[in-house]
């Protein structure tokens, strides 16, 4: 299985709009950072994508992604809904809808930001988004690979992590109960969100994804949602203890 981080920038991205900061006018490729989103591509070609936000069509572009056979969203913020009207080039060309997997809450929201695509009257050229609910610690299946959503606190939203065999994804979270840590435990590579140093509501810091990786007793770890507060990425990796690192736009891993 083949991960592809399609962004690892927070909800504004990195470099931030008029920013004139260090990291936003470094020149550094692994300081601009795309909304957060990751494609998983199963062994058998099946090419599934974790969130759709802003950058979606971009990142389709940029990766040269020909076809896609599943999204999971993890919850409904605009940093990774906002780009779903995109999917409709993958349904022209696959002639298929695309299964969107989430939880009830996620769905209404998205039936709420895309109701064109939900209404009766169904027009031309418009997403085809089939609708798939998921419920926390009860597996799904895409093609082979057993998922298990996982779910996680963003201060009160609940958000929707996934475990694939020895691979996990958390994104947006700042609290994580015993029952989902007990789902994640032991896991080979794990990638959490860290925003930066300084605390935060709704996501984990720096030593909160940390602390977070050891409890679970992750082997490698990627930080991702970065800010462009944390840092930049050179001089955040050298902050690190070992066995943690940050995740960067366009990086490649195998996983089992
Ligand atoms: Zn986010
Ligand atoms: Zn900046
Ligand atoms: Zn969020």
């Amino acid at each position: 299985m083949r991960i592809t981080f399609l962004g690892t920038g927070t909800s504004q991205g990195v470099p931030v709009i008029a920013c004139q900061c260090a990291v936003c006018q470094s020149t550094d490729t692994r300081d601009k950072r795309l909304r957060a989103s990751i494609m998983i591509q199963l062994d058998d070609d099946t090419n599934i994508v974790v969130d759709t936000g802003p950058d979606f069509r971009y990142q389709m572009l940029r990766e040269d992604v020909c076809h896609l056979d599943a999204v999971l969203i993890t919850h409904a913020h605009k940093d990774h809904t906002a780009g779903m009207d995109d999917v409709r080039a993958f349904n022209y060309k696959q002639q298929q809808s695309i299964p969107v997997y989430g939880t009830v809450l996620t769905h209404e929201s998205l039936k709420r930001e895309f109701y064109y695509a939900f209404g009766e009257q169904k027009y031309p050229g418009m997403p085809r988004l089939e609708l798939r609910p998921i419920v926390a610690g009860e597996t799904f299946r895409v093609s082979t690979q057993s998922f298990i959503p996982i779910e996680v606190m963003h201060y009160k939203m609940p958000v929707m992590g996934f475990r694939i065999g020895n691979f996990a994804y958390i994104t947006d979270a700042k609290t994580v109960s015993e029952e989902s840590r007990s789902l994640l435990k032991g896991v080979d590579t794990l990638v959490v969100n860290a925003l930066q140093e300084e605390p935060h509501i709704s996501h984990f810091t720096k030593e909160e994804a940390i602390t977070f990786a050891e409890e679970i007793e992750a082997k490698t770890t990627y930080l991702t949602h970065i800010s462009h507060r944390f840092g930049k990425h050179a001089d955040i990796e050298r902050t690190l203890p070992e066995g943690i690192r940050v995740a960067y736009d366009r990086l490649v891993i195998d996983v089992q």
